[in-house]
């Protein structure tokens, strides 16, 4: 049959140029990184023919003795990666697999706790217009006002107070280490089940550079796709047998029909090159190259929310510079540079609008970028912001056009996929 260029040129075209835009602009949103080619090719394989409902050996279809193995594959790695003995890697994000633990582990009505999402929740612990705010009843905790750190006095205080079913550690936009075992301690002290949903950080997890919470949790979620560096996709993973039992019944057939079996084939393929020596590198890469572009900003003039970071991201808080988290994305779009806008603890800013940017170093890492090119790209985000802060709205196109030639320069020298 015919390539995808032949068959269809239209949709093969939107491909190619995101390839260039993948290839020429500085990638720093926090939750996005850079797959390898193989992760690529067994994404695009022919298991995506494949009906495979049920689990590895207990199918509802006829012809799944390879995909078995496939499935099986991505388990044992990820339970190897991450210390667990159940895995279940089928759901098909990292929203899906929360989901199938709220249906696993709570009735609708039940009362949950979790990280406000002005604090850096996800929206799928407990946001008004997400399922999770919808048919449960979430509570928040926050982070303190004079360190933007998580106030584990009130997490307890609020599992006091509410019994929750389960409790929530992790988020989207929290940049510092999380005490998993004292969010156990409170969890276990009310009787509750603790979750963690460690989507950011599970790559650093598997590289031994940030604590893993799965000797702690009752149940870990994550994401495929960020800082692990494989396919788009969710997993859940437990040490606890019963647990397990009722989560893969969550999975299939309580939300899923028929697994993504060449997503799970990337994961598999991701997993593996995480068990590999070089992750570790990378992970710990990750982090120090954060820490680089967090001092480097700080020194040209903005906060970084709750001073630094020890993980993949960081908040900007752009407030020092009279700058709004909308118009900051735009320029620095403008510039080569991508990011998003992000709300900061206690924002006064409207969503859509914000007074922080979310950066995160996972992408950029992947690509070669070190210490020494994440100064630099510091300082060219520096530059963009005192453009914009010195002329107005409209920004300074002059500098921007330099940055973008800056930013064209430092990806042409690390290459992605050439
Ligand atoms: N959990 C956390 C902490 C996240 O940051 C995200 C994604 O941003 C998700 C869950 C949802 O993952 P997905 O976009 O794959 O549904």
């Amino acid at each position: 049959s015919q390539s995808l260029a032949d068959a269809d040129p239209a949709l093969n075209a939107s491909i190619q140029h995101e390839l260039v835009r993948q290839k020429d602009q500085i990638e720093l949103i926090a939750s996005e990184n850079i797959v390898s080619r193989a992760v690529l090719e067994a994404q695009g394989s022919v298991l995506t023919n494949k009906y495979a409902e049920g689990y590895p050996g207990r199918r509802y279809y006829g012809g799944c003795e390879f995909v078995d193995v496939t499935e099986k594959l991505a388990q044992d790695r990820a339970c190897e990666l991450f210390g667990a003995t159940y895995a279940n890697v089928q759901p098909h994000s990292g929203a899906q697999a929360n989901q199938a633990v709220f249906f696993a582990l709570m009735q609708p009505g039940d009362t949950f706790l979790g990280m406000d999402l002005a604090c850096g929740g996800h929206l799928t612990h407990g946001a008004p217009v997400n399922q999770s705010g919808k048919w449960f009843k979430p509570v928040g905790y926050k982070v303190r006002t004079q360190d933007q750190l998580i106030d584990y006095d009130e997490v307890e205080e609020l599992a006091n107070t509410h019994k929750p079913k389960l409790m929530i550690g992790g988020g989207s936009a929290y940049s510092r280490t999380i005490d998993w075992a004292r969010l156990r301690k409170v969890a276990d002290s009310v009787g509750s089940l603790l979750m963690v949903d460690m989507a950011h950080y599970a790559g650093l997890v598997a590289g031994g550079v940030y604590p893993n919470p799965v000797p702690h949790a009752h149940v870990v979620t994550t994401t495929t796709h960020k800082t692990l560096r494989g396919p788009r996709g969710g997993m859940i993973l437990s040490n606890d047998p019963e647990l397990g039992k009722k989560i893969n019944s969550a999975v299939f057939p309580g939300l899923q029909g028929g697994p993504l079996m060449h997503v799970i084939a990337a994961k598999a393929v991701a997993f593996g090159e995480a068990l590999r020596p070089d992750f570790k590198l990378y992970a710990k890469q990750v982090v120090d190259n954060a820490r680089a572009l967090a001092d480097t900003l700080m020194k040209r003039g903005v906060n970084i929310v709750s001073g630094g970071t020890d993980s993949h991201l960081m908040l900007v808080d752009l407030r020092p510079k009279g700058l709004t988290g909308k118009a900051v994305e735009h320029h620095l779009e403008l510039a080569g540079i991508t990011c998003n806008k992000n709300g900061i603890p206690f924002d006064n800013e409207k969503p859509m609008i914000t007074s922080g940017i979310r950066l995160g170093t996972p992408a950029g890492t992947t690509r070669g970028f070190g210490v020494a090119e994440f100064v630099q790209i510091g300082n060219l985000i520096g530059d963009v912001l005192d453009g914009l802060a010195a002329n107005g709205p409209e920004g300074n196109a002059t500098v921007e056009a330099e940055v973008r030639a800056k930013v064209k320069a430092l990806c042409d020298k690390f290459p992605i996929y050439a």
